[in-house]
């Protein structure tokens, strides 16, 4: 059984009074029994407040990234370690803003996979093709080398233990989402791309699906076999739209 995770990057938004309020409300809102497991993404510099705000509840709190170093002279950077000391479960490895605005390789993000994961972390691997890589037919030759890079270097047991999520780089921010079927067609092709490798682990992988996932979409996107819950940018700013796209991944 693969439990559905709802996970909300924050992204570079929030302040310390907003983030008080936004997570008020989750809480005031929060289900008896959730049937995915939820997850905030907060900046770093809100990360142990927003903790502590959750102390007691079942939201986790994950980072949006993390270097791939233990630690040493990277100025400006913020080790898995780190995160982890500070009560981190998660962690976002190779969203595609770091991935096309700050020139991440796909190299690079396989390291920050493994150092999460060598740390204790869950690292959630964001894959994701380009419109222009749609439209010229090139989306698994995309994804296919952005998953093999992790799977090389970590293999599919480290792979399996993390997360991996789809999201389209044009349907990211855009209000623009996938359909159903064309994420169910990518998330099959992921799986099999790591069932290639070994099938058991292939089938536990939960693979989230993300861009402009909203209330109004989540529930037939949450339906597709092969997609377990959502990674979800500006709805996760709005309380009542996190909660009612939790809600759509099930009931406890
Ligand atoms: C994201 O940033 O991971 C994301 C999916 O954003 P949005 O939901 O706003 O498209």
């Amino acid at each position: 059984m693969r439990r559905p995770i709802v996970a909300g990057n924050w992204k570079m938004h929030g302040s310390r009074g907003e983030n008080a309020r936004l997570i008020e409300d989750i809480l005031g809102g929060y289900p008896a029994h959730a049937g995915a497991e939820c997850v905030v993404c907060p900046p770093f510099v809100y990360l142990q407040e927003v903790r502590r705000m959750l102390r007691d509840s079942p939201i986790a709190l994950g980072a949006q990234d993390t270097c791939a170093e233990a630690h040493g002279a990277f100025t400006g950077e913020v080790s898995a370690g780190m995160l982890k000391d500070i009560g981190c479960k998660y962690v976002l490895a190779g969203h595609s803003e770091r991935r096309l605005i700050y020139r991440e390789s796909d190299q690079l993000i396989a390291r920050k996979f493994a150092a999460a994961h060598a740390k204790g972390l869950v690292p959630v691997l964001c894959v994701g093709e380009q419109l222009s890589d749609r439209e010229a037919s090139r989306t698994e030759e995309v994804i296919g080398r952005q998953l093999d890079v992790v799977l090389e270097l970590c293999g599919p047991e480290v792979l399996g233990q993390g997360v991996v999520a789809y999201e389209p780089v044009w349907a990211i921010g855009t209000g623009r989402n996938a359909t159903p079927q064309q994420a169910q067609d990518v998330h099959a092709f992921i799986r099999a791309r790591i069932a290639a490798r070994d099938a058991r682990i292939a089938a536990d992988t939960r693979i989230l699906y993300g861009g402009s996932v909203k209330a109004g979409n989540a529930a037939e996107l949450f339906a597709m076999p092969d997609v377990d819950g959502g990674l979800i940018g500006g709805a996760s700013l709005k309380a009542d739209e996190f909660l009612a796209i939790l809600a759509a991944a099930g009931p406890g």
